[in-house]
């Protein structure tokens, strides 16, 4: 079954709005097995709109379209494809009767073009529309399946997932897909340590994507229903744990955070921060979690040398001797805030975050990150690319991770 996606608005020709309906219709389309051979967009003009509607009812055997709906006279979709298909309209008094009740609220006021709302080519059938005036309809013709959503996205997607895509016919296959996401390697070493098993697969298909601090690796199944893609995917997702072990970090919508809260709490730990160059989104970022306080205990800010002396009583000797960029700084940050908030863990950042401040011996991107662990402190030194943002962002997943892998490590 071929599908075609007909977005209808001059906005989204003018750039003014992105066409998150295709992208939504296309995702959900594909989890279903229906191939989406085209996205059409149009704006809100009668010919234009015309020649789309007949140029996909010549190749697309289900045509779904958004927008164009509404009540007044750029609304133009139902009209047109009545047009084209030689159907006349039809008052359709089931709907007239809901609008009116809707309109008899005080403040509201039903004009005669919201009438036009309730009228359905011949043959069609009205899908109802919980959250606004424009209904959608489901036309059967020659063959072919036409349906016609509202284009605001709040009004489309209930309709599509409750009343569309259920009735939808059902294919022989379905795809579905899961995300590997991969750290503390890059993008070229990553594909370099599991080439061998990318070049052998075909299903589930293998597509990696580089993102700012992590890799992705998007495995795609194709199966007669869900648990033979599920089981597909289980059995390529063992052969990539394999390979690359703990460098894979999350799944799916899982964030690093996530997992690294998840540790915390299922193991009672406790952890403080001391950050410079990353300005608190450290302690920002482990509060994102709902219940954080059960394990985040104290995150402490010391952006100057005085701050660090005065905060984290790191000795002014040893900053004067090693700098504040330095391992036996951020060594001594970790060590002190876990002392003070006497927490697990202590955490200590610090940095050349840019763009100034750089010298050749300590660059821009220089970045140490220590861990005062229970039983011992372990330091590691990055140099990351990128801006100011990034390489906060980037010090920050560095971080997580270092406390992932020594959790990890804990429990075995
Ligand atoms: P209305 O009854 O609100 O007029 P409609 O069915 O006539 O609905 P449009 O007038 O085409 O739909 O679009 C209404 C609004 O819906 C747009 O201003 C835009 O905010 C949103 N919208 C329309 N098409 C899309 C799209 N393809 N992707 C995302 N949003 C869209
Ligand atoms: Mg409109």
């Amino acid at each position: 079954m071929k599908a075609e996606i007909i977005a209808t608005g001059t906005e989204l020709l003018l750039g003014q709005i992105t066409n998150t309906n295709a992208r939504f219709l296309s995702e959900k389309l594909a989890e279903k097995g229906i191939d989406v051979y085209w996205h059409t967009v149009v704006g809100d003009n009668p010919s234009r709109v015309e020649e789309a509607l007949r140029t996909a009812l010549s190749r697309a055997d289900l045509i779904l379209t958004s927008g164009g709906l509404g009540p007044t006279m750029d609304d133009l979709t139902k009209e047109t494809l009545a047009e084209v298909l030689g159907l006349p309209l039809e008052l359709h008094t089931g709907w007239q009767q809901q609008m009116e009740k809707m309109f008899s609220r005080p403040g509201h006021k039903m004009t005669s073009n919201n009438l036009k709302q309730a009228m359905v080519p011949k043959g069609g059938k009205l899908i109802p529309n919980n959250f606004g005036t424009a209904p959608g309809i489901w036309l059967e013709h020659q063959g072919k399946i036409i349906v016609l959503m509202p284009g605001p996205p709040r009004e489309l997607e209930p309709m599509f997932l409750e009343e569309v895509l259920p009735n939808l016919p059902e294919t022989d296959s379905i795809l579905l897909s899961r995300v590997l996401k991969i750290t503390g390697m890059g993008e070229a070493a990553m594909e370099d340590s599991i080439a061998d098993i990318i070049a052998n697969q075909t299903n589930p298909t293998i597509a990696p994507l580089a993102k700012l601090n992590e890799v992705h690796l998007r495995l795609t199944a194709k199966g007669k229903n869900k648990e033979e893609c599920l089981r597909l995917l289980d059995e390529l997702d063992q052969k990539l744990q394999a390979r690359l072990g703990n460098n894979i970090f999350a799944r799916d919508d899982e964030t690093m955070v996530d997992v690294v809260a998840e540790l915390l709490f299922a193991q009672k730990l406790t952890v403080a921060v001391a950050e410079s160059c990353t300005g608190g989104l450290l302690a920002h970022t482990f509060t994102n979690i709902p219940g954080s306080s059960d394990y985040f205990h104290l995150g402490l800010v010391t952006y100057s040398n005085q701050t660090k002396i005065s905060q984290l009583n790191i000795s002014a000797d040893l900053l004067a001797a090693e700098g504040a960029v330095s391992e036996a700084v951020a060594k001594a940050m970790a060590v002190q805030v876990k002392q003070i908030a006497q927490t697990d863990f202590g955490i200590g950042i610090t940095g050349i975050a840019g763009p100034g401040g750089g010298s050749p011996e300590k660059p821009v991107g220089l970045v140490y990150i220590a861990l005062a662990a229970p039983d011992q402190v372990s330091c590691r030194k990055f140099n990351f690319l990128g801006k100011r943002e990034n390489i906060k962002e980037r010090a920050v997943i560095s971080a997580l991770n270092l406390l992932r892998l020594y959790l990890l490590k804990q429990s075995g």
